[in-house]
């Protein structure tokens, strides 16, 4: 037999046959690795519906490979010889297989690449890392587009996008003569509730996935979450069934109801596509072109479908730039030096605080929050108690099962928790309780009351609030974005200011919060 030219490495969020590591590949010379490793669930404790997703779309695209006819080394989890890494797994495969050359796409973890490029580096192999295609945009034209800029505002970067790439534009003007119809997506449900929402797209498991679901119930039963209701898509058919279902069920409202949060249903009007992007069984463009299309159909309204075209053209392209260009130091960032300790309850949902619970459940049930839970109530919530940032970076890593660390440690650490000190957020996104009664009705259900900061009835988020704005006032009165609400300072006296300080010191140490 030849000797084997290229070994094409294919990771578990890189699932696309058209990837450029594909590219050249000849099926007589070439072969493709695939492997399965403890490691990638252990690094940070991944919750079980992520495991599962991950390893269940792996082997259905290894499937896919198969009858594709390209040859291909998987390894998996439970075979006898997994060497528990990816790195230790490649180094035993390049000395069995002897591969000339070992190519891949550019992959979504620095530490991944990192330890792929020594792999290669003590084989003495070449190791031709690819760009990656599935981006709208590449790395260098993100660096060149935040080269001499001080803060880096999604809003710019966004309108380049749309130029450039002619999405949503006539005659060189954005569609309907606005960038942005943000103000008219922020209604809430109001007392009457969603009503008849599309029920979401489920693909209950097949026999690939209930093997999956075995072997992680038996390998990794203490990790957070439950697979009772596992429905995720895990091949490129099903992913592109849920966006089909999106875009014809959900989309005209997505925009209006963006904001809106309702106990015991995360879905609501939201895509539930990110997972599927972010393992690449979907490309963003088709998302951006049937949103796009069925505007100029009349299917769904220019808000509705600007604003999606912002979360996916936008916003997803703009914090990969961020993630690829700050790397490795981003991940170390603490500008307001937040040590406190991540409540045990993230990864049980065992609190009392009602928003909480019901986002947490939704959370480790289904591996899925939208985003305004996971901004205005995890996120918000570890941001008010000043946990430190590595610390919540681990925890939204390990329990989405979109989470890929290009697209949640910038969303975690610069947009959510401020650690980057207004690199992506001109202000830190800090709310009172009454924020979370505005958007939903969690605060009828809780024993607490969203507009008391103080006392035993206090909901925390205003406690925290307060005492947040106390913390960093120094910080914060230098912000223009701020003025307004550390002006409201003003209004409490020193004895409300340690009444504050001490209801906080309490949440802090725990004597509030937990269940029971
Ligand atoms: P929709 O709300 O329907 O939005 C449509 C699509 O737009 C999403 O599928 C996603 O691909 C894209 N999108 C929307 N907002 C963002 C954003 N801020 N950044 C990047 N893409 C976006 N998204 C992830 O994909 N993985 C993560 O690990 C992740 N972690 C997050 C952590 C925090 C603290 C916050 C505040 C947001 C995070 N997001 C993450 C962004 C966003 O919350 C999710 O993309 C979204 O909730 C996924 O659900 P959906 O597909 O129903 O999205
Ligand atoms: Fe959440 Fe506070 Fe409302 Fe309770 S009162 S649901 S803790 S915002």
């Amino acid at each position: 037999m030849n000797r084997l030219r290229d070994l094409v490495i294919v990771l578990g969020d890189q699932l696309d046959a058209n990837a450029s590591a594909f590219d050249g590949f000849d099926p007589a010379q070439d072969a493709v690795w695939m492997a399965e490793v403890a490691e990638e669930s252990e690094h940070v404790w991944s919750g079980k519906p992520r495991i599962v997703l991950f390893l269940s779309a792996m082997r259905h695209f290894a499937q896919a490979l198969r009858e594709a006819g390209r040859s291909l080394h998987y390894t998996r989890l439970d075979q006898p010889d997994n060497r528990g890494s990816l790195a230790a797994q490649l180094q035993a495969d390049i000395a069995r297989l002897r591969p000339a050359r070992l190519v891949m796409t550019a992959p979504g973890e620095w530490r991944v690449l990192q330890a792929l490029r020594a792999v290669a580096q003590a084989g003495g192999l070449t190791l031709d890392i690819r760009d990656d295609r599935h981006f709208y945009g590449s790395v260098r034209e993100f660096a060149a587009h935040a080269r001499g800029r001080k803060t880096l505002r999604m809003e710019y970067f966004y309108r380049e996008q749309r130029r450039r790439h002619g999405v949503l534009m006539r005659d060189g003007e954005p569609e309907g003569g606005q960038w942005n119809y943000d103000a008219e997506n922020r209604e809430s449900f109001g007392a009457t509730g969603p009503g008849a929402v599309p029920p979401r797209a489920m693909f209950p498991p097949d026999a690939i996935t209930r093997e999956v679901i075995a072997l992680v119930e038996a390998r990794f039963p203490a990790h957070p979450g439950s697979l009772t209701d596992f429905a995720w898509p895990v091949s490129r058919a099903q992913a592109l069934i849920a966006l089909e279902r999106f875009i014809t069920e959900r989309l005209p409202l997505f925009g209006r109801y963006q904001d809106a949060m309702w106990p015991g249903d995360p879905w609501l009007y939201h895509a539930q596509i990110s997972a599927a992007l972010n393992l690449k069984l979907l490309d963003p463009r088709e998302a951006v072109d049937a949103a796009v299309a069925a505007f100029h159909a009349g299917a769904a309204p220019l808000a509705s479908v600007e604003g999606f075209v912002r979360q996916i053209l936008g916003w997803r392209e703009y914090v990969r730039g961020i993630y690829w260009t700050r790397m490795p130091g981003y991940g170390e960032l603490n500008a307001l030096q937040a040590k406190a300790e991540l409540p045990a309850w993230y990864w049980t949902g065992e609190t009392d605080l009602a928003c909480l619970r019901d986002t947490l459940e939704q959370t480790l049930a289904h591996g899925y929050a939208n985003h305004i839970q996971r901004l205005m109530v995890t996120g918000l919530y570890a941001l008010l108690l000043g946990v430190e940032p590595a610390q919540i970076h681990a925890w939204f890593l390990a329990v989405h099962v979109d989470a890929v660390e290009w697209v949640e440690l910038p969303n975690t650490l610069g947009m959510s928790q401020y650690a980057d000190g207004g690199l992506m957020a001109s202000k830190p996104y800090v709310a009172t309780g009454r924020y979370i009664q505005r958007m939903s009705p969690h605060c009828q259900g809780c024993r607490y009351r969203p507009d008391q900061s103080v006392g035993e009835r206090a909901c925390p988020f205003t406690t925290l609030y307060w005492d947040f704005l106390l913390r960093h006032e120094p910080l914060m009165a230098g912000n223009p974005r701020m003025a307004l609400q550390v002006r409201n300072l003003a209004r409490l006296d020193e004895a409300q200011r340690d009444a504050v300080r001490a209801r906080a010191a309490a949440i802090r140490q725990g004597e509030v919060g937990s269940a029971g």
